[in-house]
């Protein structure tokens, strides 16, 4: 484990914990040495934590082989038995859960108490995959003669091709490996490059609970050649994919020309629909910390914000007033509420959008420019009276930007909800019981909160419609996406 010293954007001075950048590839960790590297970067100072070994072809062929010689070895093996080991791995989880949290803050940025959070959950969807591995029930299907027994069986994909993203650098990648170990598949991950270290350490967690050699393989490297690779690979049977929509349009083309089902968890642009009859300070309340949580870097922000016309500014106000308490920092500090973005480019996003949006009359009620001083720093950004035509309204924003927009009636507001191609979370906030059916029913999304923006947890399904991807993570669909259906006809002997 290599300590560093560490200056924060705060001019404190501390020292922190982060470890060694690896490969995990057929049960042994490959270091830098003779590779390609790349560099992991301190969002909210700009230093340089450590250097991440690329992956090779080399080193790809030998995962490939790695996996393909463990998958019918851990496919075999009782679901009880798979069950022990990932319940194994998410006790060490939790065991580690400073650490691994500690880590996390150090290479993305987001406020340890949000960290901590991220790796309860990690460890929490391991454990109930490992459940509901053990409830991967076939069915006996009533034969057409006495003597015949007609069954249907869930069997493993085979091995699968997992990339997941940097802005949630446990809970993704503990996604993208639990339901493929639970239901008896060996996986290749490509975590992100941005966030190693914390894939790193879940990878550790499963080693040290007695995963097989090969059932996992972790990579880091070049996203295009890696992906072209394994996808193209015959050892791959199933990929799955968390990130933008546009790359997770382009490896579902990889994947379909290769003739291979996909998993793709894709971008978001939440409506949020507050009608007039609720209480407006508290709702206002949750909103901002929703918007704001993870620096607004989350797939199911809350980024378009429908009020309805006679509570709007009313709305704004306490909106703009719990915005003001929140508290821009390094992640690692405990007054911090809000951290930098995980990388230079959402800074640069964020600086393209809000010229745009002001340039087409939006007035800005707080933030707007990006801070002074090294890291990522963006501060919690209010707007309203926003061009429709304004790009924030249609390019998923991925960072601290509130959007806030009157609206008039029902049918009016749901159209414009549903206006955008993308489809993950939607939200509604109103007493009328009968309105949450009608709304709920109509928003096109694959989630819907209602008087809520809790979406998630290991149990549930989550995924979107339209461009914002299709298959499920988590829940019993997040098992069934790795199984697949055998019919067996059994007649008798003779
Ligand atoms: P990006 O589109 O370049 O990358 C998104 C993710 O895909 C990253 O993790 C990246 O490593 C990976 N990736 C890129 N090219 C790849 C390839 N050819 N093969 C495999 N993986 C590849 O964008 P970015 O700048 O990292 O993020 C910007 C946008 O991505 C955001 O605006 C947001 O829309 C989206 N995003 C969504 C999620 C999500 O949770 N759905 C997470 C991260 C990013």
């Amino acid at each position: 484990m290599a300590l560093e010293q560490n200056t924060s954007a705060s001019g404190d001075t501390a020292t922190r914990a982060y470890p060694d950048l690896n490969l995990y590839i057929d049960g042994q960790w490959l270091a830098a040495a003779g590779r390609d590297t790349t560099a992991v970067l301190d969002p909210a100072s700009g230093q340089i934590i450590g250097k991440l070994p690329c992956a090779s072809t080399e080193d790809l062929n030998q995962a490939l082989a790695a996996a393909q010689r463990a998958q019918p070895h851990w496919a075999a093996l009782p679901a009880f038995e798979r069950a022990k080991i990932l319940t194994r791995a998410a006790d060490l989880i939790r065991e580690r859960l400073e650490f691994i949290a500690q880590v996390m803050t150090y290479e993305q940025g987001k406020p340890l108490r949000e960290a901590r959070i991220e790796v309860a959950f990690a460890a929490d969807v391991f454990t109930w995959m490992a459940e509901e591995g053990r409830r991967a029930y076939g069915r006996v299907i009533p034969a057409r003669h006495a003597d015949w027994r007609w069954t249907a069986l869930q069997q493993p994909v085979g091995v699968v091709a997992a990339f997941s993203p940097w802005n949630f650098p446990a809970t993704s990648p503990a996604r993208k490996l639990a339901g493929p170990l639970a239901a008896g598949c060996c996986c290749i991950l490509k975590a992100a490059e941005e966030t190693p270290a914390t894939a790193i350490e879940l990878t550790r967690a499963l080693q040290d609970a007695g995963l097989p050699t090969g059932v996992v393989n972790l990579v880091f490297g070049d996203p295009d050649a890696i992906s072209r690779q394994l996808i193209s690979s015959p050892v791959i049977r199933k990929i799955t994919f968390t990130g933008s929509t546009a790359v997770g349009n382009h490896l579902a083309s990889l994947a379909s020309a290769a003739g291979k089902p996909a998993t793709l968890e894709l971008g978001g642009h939440a409506p949020v629909l507050v009608f007039d009859d609720v209480n407006v300070a508290a709702t206002a309340e949750m909103a901002v910390a929703s918007k704001f949580r993870n620096a607004g870097q989350v797939c199911t922000s809350p980024s378009r914000i429908f009020v309805q016309r006679r509570v709007h500014d009313a709305f704004l106000e306490h909106f703009v007033s719990h915005t003001t308490r929140l508290h821009m920092g390094p992640g690692h500090l405990d007054s911090t509420t809000m951290g930098p973005l995980a990388n230079a480019r959402r800074v640069h996003a964020m600086r393209e959008l809000m010229q745009d949006a002001l340039e087409s009359g939006a007035t800005c009620h707080l933030g707007g420019t990006a801070a002074n001083g090294a890291g990522n720093f963006w501060p919690a950004t209010v707007l309203s009276s926003i061009s429709p035509d304004a790009r924030l309204l249609h390019q998923e924003p991925f960072g601290p930007v509130a959007a806030i927009l009157p609206f008039d009636d029902e049918s009016e507001v749901i159209n414009r909800a549903n206006a955008l191609p993308y489809g993950l979370a939607s939200y509604l906030f109103t007493r009328d019981t009968d309105r949450c059916l009608r709304v709920s029913n109509a928003l096109q999304t694959g989630l819907v909160g209602i008087n809520t923006f809790v979406l998630n947890g290991p149990e549930t399904p989550w995924g979107g419609v339209r461009d914002s991807g299709y298959g499920r993570e988590g829940g019993i669909e997040g098992l069934a996406s790795y199984t697949t259906t055998k019919f067996v006809s059994q007649g008798p002997a003779r």
